[in-house]
């Protein structure tokens, strides 16, 4: 691995039509593969809804890649001006430049998306790129390797297989940048790895998204975004709405409505829906069905209750006002689980969120500009969405990224080359050099000139 980075980092970077070329080669082959791409993490996860697949990792992609190669040529023109009257008449200039070769590493939960979404910034800004897919889908991992084998030479793009140790040694190569998309555990271990290189990081990381419901919203509106969001991919999206803040009097109306949305959108989710994603492993299913356990009874409301458990096809499920030091409360849930945590007012829902960690994304649904004003002043987070779920993300205009343990940097359209490029700072002076008025000697009418300036 570690040759192989030494000796793309001894190559050029991509001219700007280079960049052009390989972007509109890799757009072809992610349309020509749709199919194969759906396949790939399908036989990964058991069952993955196509329609999901298609969505997130292809159209969202591809739709991003298009962005990119219409913008491309302006976001590399250089920012120039003529420096201040001081300085005058040298000027300045912003060049991006890119930073050399760039470490990407992805998860399970949308293995294709998180590979091609910081694939196509590295790459607009001139990068090479060495990658290391999530171990957990190892189909999709390989189907990633080859598939980029046809638009990329081996010294263009570098895709690493293998497990954790892999991945390990992986991220303490002296990469010129490293963006990792994962957990908040692991994401801390890569930092510390990154650091004995100095190697900047992008962290995409993880956490509780919580929702907020004010009083006056629809709740038939919210729960139906909810459930949208919640269910989608069964619960494994970094975004996905964790849990519910609702006023105590409003938590049945919500439980009947969420309800009400889900059957509506799954009138059933055995294996002859396929528009329903299964966990994707056995480790993951039992996992959720340990935080189920944890908790009483009477607090589990089972959307599908005749469902006998179908492999890792997990049904949906609404827990009613669990206790906050639950572990369902305490870890990402990351699955089929939805809270629902009563709290008396809109003070008490923000203080709720301001005990956590700072969230990747909170989810407002109100129509009042006061509310949505006093949300954004009294918290913080990656991002903020009103009255809708999951769509930001797919804003080509919108960095996205976390914020504390949700994450650090950011990356998406112009953000992504930004992120992926070194702002390099340039000087010209000018050969008329009025810098020799202000130097050493300094004679008495120097000092008179800088004393006027200072
Ligand atoms: P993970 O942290 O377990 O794994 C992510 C990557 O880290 C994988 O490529 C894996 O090979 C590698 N890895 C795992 N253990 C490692 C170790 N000890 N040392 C070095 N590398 C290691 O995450 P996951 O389970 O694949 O994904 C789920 C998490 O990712 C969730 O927390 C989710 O919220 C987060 N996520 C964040 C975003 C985002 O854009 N912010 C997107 C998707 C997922």
């Amino acid at each position: 691995m570690h040759n192989q980075l030494n000796k793309m980092q001894a190559l050029p970077a991509f001219s700007v039509d280079e960049r052009l070329d390989r972007l509109n080669a890799l757009q072809k082959a992610i349309q020509n593969n749709k199919q194969a791409i759906i396949k790939a993490i399908s036989s990964d996860y058991g069952h993955r809804a196509s329609s999901e697949t298609l969505l997130a990792e292809v159209l969202v992609n591809l739709e991003d890649i298009k962005h990119t190669i219409k913008h491309l040529p302006d976001w590399v023109k250089a920012d120039k001006w003529t420096a201040d009257w001081k300085f005058w008449p040298s000027r300045c200039a912003i060049e991006p430049e890119a930073k050399g070769v760039v470490g990407i590493m992805a998860p399970w939960n949308y293995p294709f998306n998180l590979v091609a979404g910081p694939l196509t910034a590295a790459i607009a800004a001139g990068n090479r790129v060495m990658i290391k897919p999530s171990e957990v889908t190892p189909k999709t991992a390989q189907f990633i390797k080859t598939l980029l084998a046809e638009v990329f030479s081996e010294d263009e793009v570098h895709v690493v297989l293998g497990d954790v140790d892999i991945a390990d040694e992986f991220s303490r190569l002296p990469f010129d940048h490293l963006l990792f998309t994962g957990s908040t555990r692991v994401g801390k271990i890569i930092m510390r790895n990154a650091a004995e290189n100095l190697t900047p990081v992008t962290l995409e990381l993880g956490g509780k998204s919580p929702v907020l419901i004010d009083r006056d919203y629809s709740l038939d509106k919210a729960a139906k975004s909810i459930a949208k969001g919640k269910w989608f991919n069964a619960g494994q999206t970094c975004i996905a709405p964790d849990y519910v803040l609702i006023e105590a009097d409003r938590v049945r109306p919500l439980i009947d409505a969420l309800k009400k949305h889900t059957i509506d959108a799954y009138p059933s989710i055995d294996r002859n829906n396929d528009d329903f994603s299964c966990v994707v492993n056995n480790r993951h299913f039992d996992r959720l069905q340990g935080l189920l356990k944890q908790l009483p009874q009477e607090q589990i409301i089972a959307l599908y209750p005749d469902y006998q458990s179908q492999g890792n096809r997990m049904a949906p499920v609404i827990v009613n006002q669990p206790d906050q030091q639950s572990e369902l409360m305490q870890e990402e849930i990351f699955g089929p689980i939805l809270p629902i945590v009563a709290v008396d007012d809109l003070s008490e829902a923000i203080d709720y969120i301001n005990r956590g960690d700072k969230p990747l994304t909170l989810y407002l649904f109100s129509n009042k500009r006061q509310t949505i004003r006093r949300v954004k002043q009294h918290t913080s987070s990656g991002s903020l969405a009103v009255n809708e779920t999951l769509v930001h993300f797919a804003q080509q205009r919108l960095p996205f990224g976390g914020i504390g343990a949700s994450g650090m940097g950011s990356y998406h359209g112009y953000q992504g080359f930004v992120t992926m490029s070194h702002m390099k700072s340039i000087y010209y002076q000018s050969r008329l050099n009025g810098n020799d008025l202000v130097r050493a000697p300094f004679t008495k009418i120097k000092k008179k000139l800088i004393n006027w300036m200072s």
